[in-house]
């Protein structure tokens, strides 16, 4: 049987590993494996390798590396941000901003904040688009608000947020920002003086790093409770031992997309692009979901009525396409995506959603051969169906 490539569409859920990244954390495994605390030569070399990541991370961010706090994946940090301000100013105030189509690692983390600990959380809406107002961000601060939460770049439609307006808002009010920036790394400027926000979060695994580590940008004097207590590492924000390999490799692979950020952009703008086109020309009652311009360059998700999302996925894959439904970091979720429902698709339209995220290793053909299979399996799948007429 000839070994066919999988052509991977699914790199907001994941990515390969850059094999210049593996070999970056190499030597931390069993050569350099000393705990960075320990104060004889090898703890200094990993403390070396510890303090170099930390600068590389605050060159991209341009920050201080004191701001920079190592975790253990993008929902640490996100738990880590909005618990921490929360927990911190509890005294000052109650209330909470953040939007609609938040991944969960923050809705989640506000609604318990809400239920357990008796907070206030306003959500604000998106139009149709995916795209929020920073008017109605200002329109929904009070005296009592503690922290505004309003993510960077949507993880399922792609949609890009206006972060540096509502940063400004965020400031003129004196309220801490937070922006989860886990789609946008590789894509967008990560420059948190010009997107004016006081923490940041990212998750190595979605540039070509390893999974399970997280860094959180803490702008200085920016008071946060730790969530996790212990021995003080991470300038007292997130005690463990530091996983120094998988830091080495987040700071590596991310130093690696930033150089290549703006060609590697275009050049997927380009594809998406076409395959953009490809699926609306061939295939009726298809649409784009998310903002026409606004949006990731390496992100498409399209709606197909009539059909079922699922299916498509399944007759993908045994083309050996890899795609998704939407978010593949919420496990077990059968219902129609939050996303898609906030910004008024009918839930049974929103059952029809696949979301085809390209990366590094993606190509013309793969595209061509995602056009050239894609129109079939879409009229096959309506053609089971009893309520599509044609
Ligand atoms: N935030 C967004 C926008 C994401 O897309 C994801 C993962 O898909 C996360 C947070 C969670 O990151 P991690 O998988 O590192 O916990």
């Amino acid at each position: 049987m000839s070994e066919r490539r999988v052509i991977y569409l699914d790199h907001a859920a994941t990515t390969r590993v850059d094999p210049r990244v593996v070999e970056a954390m190499l030597p931390y495994f069993t050569e350099r494996y000393g705990n960075a605390s320990a104060i004889y030569s090898l703890g200094r070399e990993a403390r070396q390798a510890l303090d170099q990541a930390r600068a590389g991370v605050a060159e991209v961010f341009n920050c201080s590396p004191k701001e920079i706090v190592f975790t253990s994946c993008g929902t640490e940090s996100d738990n880590l941000a909005i618990r921490g301000v929360a927990w911190m100013n509890r005294e000052r105030g109650d209330h909470i901003i953040t939007s609609s189509i938040e991944h969960h690692a923050v809705s989640h983390t506000c609604e318990q904040l809400e239920k357990q600990f008796g907070f206030n959380v306003t959500y604000v809406p998106v139009d149709e688009y995916g795209r929020v107002d920073p008017g109605d961000v200002e329109k929904a601060t009070t005296d009592g608000t503690v922290l505004i939460s309003i993510m960077y770049a949507n993880n399922e439609v792609g949609t890009i947020e206006p972060i540096s307006e509502i940063g400004e808002i965020a400031r003129n009010y004196g309220i801490p920002f937070h922006t989860d920036a886990v789609q946008a790394a590789g894509s967008l400027s990560l420059d948190v003086q010009e997107l004016n926000v006081d923490l940041l979060t990212l998750s190595s695994h979605k540039f070509y790093g390893p999974k399970g580590v997280g860094v959180l940008y803490v702008r200085e004097g920016l008071g946060l409770m730790p969530v996790q207590t212990g021995g003080g590492h991470e300038n007292d924000l997130r005690s463990g031992t530091e996983n120094v390999p998988y830091i080495v490799g987040l700071a590596k692979a991310l130093t690696l997309v930033e150089e290549r950020r703006e060609e590697e952009s275009q050049r997927l703008a380009a594809l998406r692009d076409h395959l953009t086109d490809g699926v609306l020309s061939s295939i009726p009652h298809s649409r784009l979901m998310g903002h026409p311009s606004e949006r990731l360059p390496n992100n498409a998700n399209f709606v197909f009525e009539h059909v079922e999302g699922e299916g498509i996925l399944l007759s993908l894959d045994m083309q050996g396409i890899a795609a998704s439904s939407g978010s593949a970091c919420s496990t077990g979720s059968a219902g129609p995506s939050h996303v898609l429902l906030a910004m008024g698709v009918q839930p049974s339209v929103a059952h029809g959603s696949v979301r085809m995220t390209l990366g590094r290793e993606n190509t013309e053909e793969d595209v061509d051969r995602v056009l050239g299979v894609l129109p079939g399996i879409v009229e096959r799948l309506r053609a089971l169906s009893p309520l599509y007429a044609g």
